[in-house]
């Protein structure tokens, strides 16, 4: 083919393609608009996840008569002049490219009354043309509609979620812009039903107590100033779980850098660090963190739509963030802890560093050895007190097995004392890492079912299990859609061949839809861990010796064994002096 330059509309639409995703894009770009509006209050409704309407309306500054049209031109914006202003951004906005790029992909919608104009405007656009453009009555502020999303894009549509997924994400982008600006009171309703709303009275608490619960918010402990700032002008603030509530994965971490809610694996890890042995090997803080900095330290200018940012010094982040959430720790957690878990975490057994280093160089080429190396460069920087090395994968010792409690726990003898098992978080820790193992070689034992099976589902399990067949391909399933909401399933898991298809199947589903953890877990190990679970021994079974053994020995065998894949123990360790203490020896 010639070289020939794209028609307007084919440009507008693969630019729009930057901005606009999903949904919930639609959403971020618009409350964004909102915020930067100086709205009070602002309103986000949806119908079918947003896919065929999103509506936010706000009592910000609204848009005057005459800029109305300009606001939808590519790279218009009232909030950058020059290229230096870049350094002095405070808005949200400044790439002036979203309104352009939702217009050229929906029909909009634009109501909007600037506060001192005594009539408002109604713009109509449909695939970036203006249609319609009117004088409206309204209070001062903006309402924009935004109905048929992708309408012109079907290769875009095609690509979207079920309607579940797409509410999804909007309440995750609502409830971080709530918790970056208490003082707005955020309502959002799907289908006419208000599924959030945030009081708007100025403090986080109040909207975090909306976010999780009375329970959790309550909880939380508010980061204290720290004394001794590494940066003076870098603040820190928010609210940190005390070491008694943690989580199995750091999806809980959220992070704000100026107001922007902000995805940095560096900063989370900051938080995690500040944790190092107060909460137990494998488990995560649930955390609300904003840090507040020169504008002209931080460039926010990455991507488009992507929350990164780069900093000019990061390393001065991460320890302002560290030193932070660790000070509001040791002031004003309850109780030390440390007491507490030294009876139910085996502190005392070798963590050598051969065994940590021969890890890590064994892992290196997997995504998890790249997280963990970065986790280990992070804790080398740590303040000197803190700089012992972040726990290894604790090993268990060869262990004797001496009998069962209550069909439930297995009784087992080691060098350091003794070990209260748990047969079931055992035992699926031990499936979960063979499983996982298995799939890492493309070698997992599947068991063809002697006639394929047919299992119905609810629409949205069917929906998901289909979006994800290569996930359940790789895990041991041949499993294919049947028409309707049914399954045809050939072959499962070994491991699950006695278990029902059909509630494996509704357990793969749970995990599919279980929300959005991509920094901890990849989808194969959240369905794995739903499997495991399934397939593991239960409480209350009674097991031979020979049973208990083989399922120690495996034990042993774990990278994890301290944890069951949900973040559990699997044993409590009393140790020797423990028992002499308790004895008054
Ligand atoms: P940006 O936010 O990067 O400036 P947008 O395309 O999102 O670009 O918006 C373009 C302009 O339209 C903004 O700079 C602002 O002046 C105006 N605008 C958009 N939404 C609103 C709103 N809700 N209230 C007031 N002004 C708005
Ligand atoms: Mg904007």
């Amino acid at each position: 083919m010639p070289i020939r330059v794209l028609s307007r509309d084919v440009a507008s639409q693969i630019a729009a393609g930057e901005v606009v995703e999903r949904p919930a894009s639609v959403v971020k770009e618009l409350v964004e608009n909102s915020i930067d509006a100086g709205a009070r209050d602002v309103r986000v409704e949806t119908r079918d996840g947003g896919k065929k309407l999103i509506r936010v309306a706000d009592d910000g500054l609204g848009v005057p008569a005459d800029e109305v049209e300009i606001a939808f031109e590519r790279h218009s914006t009232s909030k950058l002049n020059s290229a230096d202003d870049l350094d002095r951004i405070t808005t949200l906005g400044f790439r002036g490219e979203a309104l352009a790029s939702i217009a050229a992909v929906s029909h909009v919608t634009f109501v909007t009354r600037a506060a001192d104009e005594s009539i408002g405007v109604l713009l109509r656009i449909e695939g970036g043309r203006i249609i319609t453009r009117q004088e409206s009555g309204r209070p001062p502020g903006t309402g924009v509609s935004v109905e048929n999303l992708f309408f012109n894009v079907p290769a875009r549509r095609k690509f979207l979620r079920t309607n579940r997924t797409e509410r999804r994400h909007i309440d995750a982008w609502l409830t971080r812009y709530a918790m970056a600006y208490p003082q707005i009171r955020f309502t959002l309703a799907h289908d006419d039903k208000v599924t959030f709303q945030s009081p708007g009275s100025g403090g986080l608490r109040d909207v975090l107590i909306a976010v999780y619960n009375l329970e959790i918010g309550a909880a939380l402990l508010e980061i204290t100033p720290a004394d001794a700032q590494p940066a003076p002008d870098i603040r820190v603030t928010g609210f940190v779980s005390p070491p008694s509530l943690h989580r199995a994965n750091r999806t809980y971490i959220t992070l704000f850098v100026n107001g922007r809610w902000v995805q940095d694996a560096s900063l989370s890890y900051a938080v995690i660090q500040a944790y190092h042995s107060l909460i137990p090997h494998g488990r995560y803080p649930l955390a609300v963190v904003m840090v507040d900095l020169p504008p002209a330290d931080v460039d926010v200018n990455v991507h488009p739509a992507k929350s990164e940012v780069r900093f000019r010094d990061g390393d001065v982040v991460f320890r302002a963030v560290q030193k932070a959430v660790r000070q509001t720790l040791l002031q004003r957690s309850p109780t030390p802890v440390a007491t507490r878990t030294a009876m139910a975490w085996p502190t005392s057994f070798d963590r050598r560093r051969e065994e940590r280093l021969d890890r890590l160089s064994h892992l290196e080429s997997s995504a998890t050895g790249r997280q963990l190396r970065f986790e280990e460069r992070a804790s080398d920087r740590s303040d000197a007190e803190e700089s012992v090395l972040a726990p290894a994968t604790d090993r268990i010792p060869p262990l004797r097995v001496i009998g069962q409690v209550g069909a439930t726990y297995v009784v087992a003898e080691g060098p350091a004392g003794m070990y209260l098992i748990d047969q079931h978080a055992a035992h699926e820790r031990v499936l979960f890492e063979q499983l996982l193992s298995q799939r890492e070689q493309a070698r997992v034992a599947s068991q063809v079912l002697l006639e394929p099976q047919s299992v119905e589902l609810g629409a949205e399990a069917a929906g998901l299990l289909e979006e994800h067949l290569e996930v359940l391909d790789s895990l041991g399933f041949q499993v294919e859609p049947f028409g309707g909401n049914t399954m045809l399933v050939r072959a499962v898991p070994a491991i699950v061949a006695q278990a029902s298809p059909g509630n494996v199947l509704e357990d793969v589903a749970a995990a599919l839809d279980a929300g959005d953890a991509p920094l901890v877990e990849t989808l194969e190990e959240k369905v794995a861990r739903h499997v495991c679970k399934r397939a593991a021994i239960k409480a209350g079974q009674v097991m031979s010796r020979a049973e208990m053994e083989e399922l120690i020995r495996a034990l042993e065998q774990c990278e994890n064994p301290l944890t069951c894949p949900h973040g559990r123990p699997t044993m409590i360790h009393l140790t020797v002096e423990r028992l002499a203490q308790e004895f008054g020896r």
